[in-house]
Protein backbone atom coordinates (compact mmCIF):
# COMPACT_ATOMS: atom_id res chain seq x y z
CA UNK A 1 0.00 0.00 0.00
CA UNK A 2 1.32 3.69 -0.68
CA UNK A 3 -0.33 5.58 1.49
CA UNK A 4 -0.25 10.02 0.40
CA UNK A 5 -0.41 11.90 3.94
CA UNK A 6 -0.57 15.44 4.50
CA UNK A 7 -1.80 17.78 6.47
CA UNK A 8 -1.97 21.77 7.49
CA UNK A 9 -3.06 23.11 4.14
CA UNK A 10 -4.46 26.51 5.44
CA UNK A 11 -6.49 27.90 2.60
CA UNK A 12 -3.76 27.39 0.44
CA UNK A 13 -4.73 26.61 -2.74
CA UNK A 14 -1.75 26.76 -5.12
CA UNK A 15 0.09 24.74 -2.77
CA UNK A 16 -2.51 22.44 -2.49
CA UNK A 17 -2.74 22.09 -6.01
CA UNK A 18 1.18 21.76 -6.37
CA UNK A 19 0.74 18.67 -4.04
CA UNK A 20 -1.95 16.75 -5.33
CA UNK A 21 -0.26 17.16 -8.88
CA UNK A 22 3.20 16.01 -7.23
CA UNK A 23 1.16 12.94 -5.31
CA UNK A 24 -0.35 11.96 -9.41
CA UNK A 25 3.63 10.72 -9.74
CA UNK A 26 3.92 8.65 -6.83
CA UNK A 27 1.34 5.96 -7.58
CA UNK A 28 -0.83 6.35 -4.42
CA UNK A 29 -3.57 3.97 -3.40
CA UNK A 30 -5.30 6.16 -0.33
CA UNK A 31 -4.94 9.69 1.12
CA UNK A 32 -5.04 10.28 4.56
CA UNK A 33 -4.74 14.53 5.52
CA UNK A 34 -3.83 15.35 9.26
CA UNK A 35 -6.17 18.55 9.05
CA UNK A 36 -6.11 22.28 9.21
CA UNK A 37 -7.66 22.59 5.83
CA UNK A 38 -8.60 26.14 6.98
CA UNK A 39 -6.99 29.06 8.40
CA UNK A 40 -4.64 31.87 7.23
CA UNK A 41 -5.20 31.59 3.77
CA UNK A 42 -8.08 32.75 1.17
CA UNK A 43 -9.38 29.82 -0.99
CA UNK A 44 -11.25 27.94 2.13
CA UNK A 45 -14.03 26.47 -0.27
CA UNK A 46 -11.78 25.07 -2.96
CA UNK A 47 -9.55 23.64 -0.33
CA UNK A 48 -12.02 21.95 1.86
CA UNK A 49 -13.54 20.73 -1.65
CA UNK A 50 -10.65 19.22 -3.05
CA UNK A 51 -9.59 17.53 0.54
CA UNK A 52 -12.68 16.44 1.09
CA UNK A 53 -12.85 14.55 -3.00
CA UNK A 54 -8.99 13.04 -2.46
CA UNK A 55 -8.77 12.84 1.31
CA UNK A 56 -10.48 9.07 2.26
CA UNK A 57 -9.69 10.38 5.81
CA UNK A 58 -8.98 13.86 7.36
CA UNK A 59 -8.24 14.21 11.30
CA UNK A 60 -9.34 17.56 13.44
CA UNK A 61 -7.23 20.78 13.35
CA UNK A 62 -6.94 22.79 15.67
CA UNK A 63 -8.19 25.47 13.36
CA UNK A 64 -10.81 23.54 11.55
CA UNK A 65 -12.37 22.92 15.17
CA UNK A 66 -11.99 26.64 15.90
CA UNK A 67 -13.61 27.21 12.57
CA UNK A 68 -16.85 25.76 13.67
CA UNK A 69 -17.02 27.19 17.46
CA UNK A 70 -15.90 23.42 18.56
CA UNK A 71 -12.12 24.95 20.22
CA UNK A 72 -11.25 28.12 21.48
CA UNK A 73 -9.63 30.64 19.51
CA UNK A 74 -7.74 31.98 22.81
CA UNK A 75 -4.32 30.37 22.15
CA UNK A 76 -4.33 31.95 18.67
CA UNK A 77 -2.04 34.93 17.85
CA UNK A 78 -3.93 37.57 16.97
CA UNK A 79 -2.96 36.84 12.64
CA UNK A 80 -4.76 33.58 13.35
CA UNK A 81 -7.71 35.03 14.80
CA UNK A 82 -8.27 37.38 12.18
CA UNK A 83 -7.95 34.84 9.84
CA UNK A 84 -10.21 32.66 11.77
CA UNK A 85 -12.94 35.53 11.83
CA UNK A 86 -12.60 36.16 8.02
CA UNK A 87 -13.09 31.94 7.41
CA UNK A 88 -16.18 31.94 9.90
CA UNK A 89 -17.96 34.48 7.75
CA UNK A 90 -17.35 32.86 4.95
CA UNK A 91 -18.09 29.21 5.75
CA UNK A 92 -21.87 27.89 4.18
CA UNK A 93 -23.55 25.32 6.04
CA UNK A 94 -22.25 22.28 4.40
CA UNK A 95 -18.92 23.44 4.68
CA UNK A 96 -19.19 23.99 8.91
CA UNK A 97 -21.20 20.45 9.17
CA UNK A 98 -18.56 18.69 7.18
CA UNK A 99 -15.64 20.15 9.48
CA UNK A 100 -17.63 19.44 12.93
CA UNK A 101 -18.09 16.00 11.20
CA UNK A 102 -14.05 15.45 11.76
CA UNK A 103 -12.56 13.00 14.28
CA UNK A 104 -9.55 13.23 16.56
CA UNK A 105 -7.91 10.48 15.84
CA UNK A 106 -7.60 7.58 12.88
CA UNK A 107 -6.29 4.17 13.63
CA UNK A 108 -5.69 1.33 10.83
CA UNK A 109 -3.70 -1.93 11.01
CA UNK A 110 -0.61 0.20 9.36
CA UNK A 111 -0.93 4.19 11.15
CA UNK A 112 -2.54 6.05 13.49
CA UNK A 113 -3.37 9.64 12.32
CA UNK A 114 -3.84 12.58 14.32
CA UNK A 115 -3.35 16.61 14.27
CA UNK A 116 -1.21 17.01 17.43
CA UNK A 117 -0.97 14.34 19.81
CA UNK A 118 -2.12 11.39 21.07
CA UNK A 119 -2.64 12.28 24.81
CA UNK A 120 -5.46 14.24 24.69
CA UNK A 121 -5.92 15.13 21.34
CA UNK A 122 -8.85 17.83 22.04
CA UNK A 123 -6.13 19.89 22.93
CA UNK A 124 -4.12 20.50 19.87
CA UNK A 125 -0.79 20.33 21.86
CA UNK A 126 2.38 20.68 19.82
CA UNK A 127 5.03 17.70 18.71
CA UNK A 128 8.08 19.56 19.34
CA UNK A 129 10.16 16.81 21.55
CA UNK A 130 10.81 13.84 23.01
CA UNK A 131 9.24 14.30 25.92
CA UNK A 132 5.52 14.67 24.28
CA UNK A 133 6.78 12.22 21.30
CA UNK A 134 7.12 9.45 24.25
CA UNK A 135 3.49 10.32 25.98
CA UNK A 136 2.39 9.41 22.16
CA UNK A 137 4.19 6.68 21.35
CA UNK A 138 3.05 4.66 24.68
CA UNK A 139 -0.53 4.96 22.96
CA UNK A 140 0.10 3.94 19.55
CA UNK A 141 -0.90 0.59 18.59
CA UNK A 142 0.70 0.64 14.75
CA UNK A 143 3.99 1.23 14.43
CA UNK A 144 4.07 4.69 12.85
CA UNK A 145 1.89 7.81 14.07
CA UNK A 146 1.54 10.80 11.95
CA UNK A 147 0.79 14.31 12.95
CA UNK A 148 1.10 17.56 11.66
CA UNK A 149 0.07 21.21 13.82
CA UNK A 150 3.40 22.76 13.87
CA UNK A 151 4.63 22.71 10.09
CA UNK A 152 7.93 21.44 10.64
CA UNK A 153 8.62 18.38 8.93
CA UNK A 154 10.23 15.78 11.41
CA UNK A 155 10.57 12.17 12.83
CA UNK A 156 11.18 10.48 15.95
CA UNK A 157 12.30 7.25 15.71
CA UNK A 158 11.72 5.16 19.44
CA UNK A 159 13.99 2.29 18.74
CA UNK A 160 13.64 -1.14 20.45
CA UNK A 161 15.37 -0.20 23.12
CA UNK A 162 13.04 2.54 23.84
CA UNK A 163 15.31 5.63 22.67
CA UNK A 164 13.74 8.28 21.29
CA UNK A 165 16.08 9.67 18.14
CA UNK A 166 15.22 12.58 16.15
CA UNK A 167 17.58 12.79 13.00
CA UNK A 168 17.89 15.43 10.38
CA UNK A 169 16.69 13.21 7.57
CA UNK A 170 13.27 13.25 6.46
CA UNK A 171 13.13 9.84 4.84
CA UNK A 172 13.18 6.58 6.98
CA UNK A 173 13.06 2.74 6.88
CA UNK A 174 10.41 1.44 9.04
CA UNK A 175 12.17 -1.46 10.96
CA UNK A 176 10.76 -3.96 13.39
CA UNK A 177 10.60 -3.09 16.64
CA UNK A 178 11.08 0.55 16.13
CA UNK A 179 8.16 2.85 16.34
CA UNK A 180 7.97 6.27 14.55
CA UNK A 181 6.06 9.77 14.57
CA UNK A 182 6.28 11.41 11.49
CA UNK A 183 5.60 15.37 11.50
CA UNK A 184 4.61 15.65 7.92
CA UNK A 185 5.09 18.97 7.90
CA UNK A 186 2.58 21.73 5.93
CA UNK A 187 1.22 22.08 2.49
CA UNK A 188 -0.08 25.56 2.79
CA UNK A 189 2.67 27.38 5.33
CA UNK A 190 5.62 25.60 5.74
CA UNK A 191 7.25 26.79 9.25
CA UNK A 192 11.07 25.47 8.60
CA UNK A 193 12.61 28.32 6.71
CA UNK A 194 11.64 26.01 2.93
CA UNK A 195 9.00 27.79 1.06
CA UNK A 196 7.97 25.12 -0.36
CA UNK A 197 4.47 22.57 0.54
CA UNK A 198 5.09 19.66 1.96
CA UNK A 199 3.58 16.41 1.74
CA UNK A 200 4.55 12.62 2.78
CA UNK A 201 4.30 9.23 1.26
CA UNK A 202 4.54 6.07 3.21
CA UNK A 203 4.94 2.74 1.56
CA UNK A 204 4.45 -0.60 3.05
CA UNK A 205 5.90 -2.55 0.87
CA UNK A 206 9.25 -0.90 0.78
CA UNK A 207 8.74 -0.19 4.89
CA UNK A 208 9.71 3.51 3.76
CA UNK A 209 8.28 6.75 4.67
CA UNK A 210 9.43 10.08 3.12
CA UNK A 211 9.01 14.11 3.56
CA UNK A 212 8.61 15.59 0.22
CA UNK A 213 8.97 19.13 -0.98
CA UNK A 214 7.79 20.92 -3.80
CA UNK A 215 7.28 24.31 -5.20
CA UNK A 216 4.44 26.01 -5.75
CA UNK A 217 3.36 30.06 -6.74
CA UNK A 218 3.16 31.25 -3.23
CA UNK A 219 3.59 34.65 -4.90
CA UNK A 220 0.06 34.29 -6.10
CA UNK A 221 -1.58 32.69 -2.73
CA UNK A 222 0.29 36.05 -1.03
CA UNK A 223 -0.99 38.07 -3.50
CA UNK A 224 -4.40 36.58 -2.94
CA UNK A 225 -4.52 37.02 0.30
CA UNK A 226 -4.02 40.43 0.67
CA UNK A 227 -6.58 41.30 -1.97
CA UNK A 228 -8.64 39.09 0.56
CA UNK A 229 -7.74 41.51 3.21
CA UNK A 230 -6.39 39.22 5.50
CA UNK A 231 -3.34 40.55 7.24
CA UNK A 232 -0.39 40.86 4.81
CA UNK A 233 2.07 38.98 7.42
CA UNK A 234 0.20 36.01 6.88
CA UNK A 235 1.08 36.33 3.14
CA UNK A 236 4.58 37.33 3.24
CA UNK A 237 5.33 34.58 5.20
CA UNK A 238 4.53 32.01 2.71
CA UNK A 239 7.41 33.33 0.75
CA UNK A 240 9.98 32.58 3.73
CA UNK A 241 8.30 29.83 4.67
CA UNK A 242 8.16 30.62 8.20
ZN1 LIG B 1 -1.85 24.27 11.12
Amino acid sequence: MRYGIFSDIHSNLEALEAVIKAYGREGIDTYFCGGDIVGYGSDLHECIEKTGQIASVIVAGNHDWAAVDQFSSDYFNSFARQALLWTKERLNPREKSFLESLKFVYENEDLTLVHGTLDNPQDFDYMLDSLTAEETFKLMQAAVCFVGHSHVPGIFIRDKHSQIHYPEELSVEVRPKHSYIVNVGSVGQPRDGDPRAAYCVYDTAKRQIQVKRVEYDAEAAREKIIRAGLPEYLGNRLLAGK
